[in-house]
């Protein structure tokens, strides 16, 4: 009795399923290697959005945490143009200068704002005025 699994030229033929079994692994590898690319993919993206939040906060919305003169950054960034327009209420203002004196973030800004309708109205004001002068008493007055 000869070996049906045993072919004439000495090579055993698969067993059935063989094939099958090793299509699928490879396709199994195929498709760890798609989900780690996909991983890969994901991680960047993810690094990269978390770039972008760091970035903007850099250079986002100011922080509502620094409660100089009574008052919030965004409250004065909220109420500078009222009181370069001259319409904000004396108890505001006052505010707003004490918070100015004490926040270097805020005094910038109202530097830069001061910058801007001084352009606007004459090109000869002083640039880089320091902080003390920024208090805009000649827009009040
Ligand atoms: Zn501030």
């Amino acid at each position: 009795m000869s070996d049906p699994q045993l072919s004439n030229d000495g090579w055993r033929s698969c067993p059935p399923g063989t094939l099958a079994e090793l299509a699928s692994g490879l396709r199994k590898v195929e498709q760890r290697k798609q989900r780690r690319s996909i991983v890969v993919g994901v991680a960047s993206l993810l690094m990269m959005v978390t770039a972008g939040a760091w970035y903007s906060n850099q250079n986002g919305p100011l922080p509502d945490h620094y409660p100089y003169g009574g008052i919030s950054c965004m409250e004065v960034k909220d109420s500078l143009p009222l009181m370069m327009s001259g319409t904000a209420n004396a108890e505001l203002v006052a505010k707003i200068q004490t918070h100015l004196a004490e926040c270097p973030m805020c005094a910038e800004l109202a530097r830069k704002l001061q910058e801007q309708s001084h352009a606007g109205r004459q090109n000869t004001s002083p640039r880089g005025k320091r902080r003390d002068s920024i208090l805009l008493a000649s827009d009040l007055n």
